[in-house]
């Protein structure tokens, strides 16, 4: 037993090997082109129930769209506003500059 190591390990914030755990704030929908990842922790308030942003990949590197929980589907269109309306239900999500007046 070296008790240099067990100093290495307790430092704890120079790892960056380490896989970090399971995002347990993701969870996995299909998708129109396959398994999307809905991030429960990314939600966008919407008229009918929030919209929440959709990844193509489980690591958050690329955002999708997003996932309106209203009717559960993914079919929803974006503007370069912000705003994000669902095709199915109607569900509307104002835009962004709404919240950033606050600020
Ligand atoms: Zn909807």
């Amino acid at each position: 037993m070296t008790d240099a190591d067990a100093d290495a390990d307790a430092e704890g914030d120079a790892a960056p090997d380490l896989e970090p755990a399971p995002d347990d704030r993701l969870e996995e929908h299909e998708g129109p082109d396959g398994p999307l990842y809905v991030a429960l922790d990314e939600a966008e308030r919407g008229q009918k129930g929030p919209f929440l942003v959709a990844y193509a990949s489980p690591a958050r590197e690329e955002r999708w769209g997003y996932y309106c929980t209203n009717c559960e589907t993914f079919d929803n269109a974006m503007d370069s506003m912000g705003r994000v309306q669902c095709n199915v239900c109607a569900n509307y999500k104002k835009p962004d500059e709404w919240d950033a007046a606050h600020e």
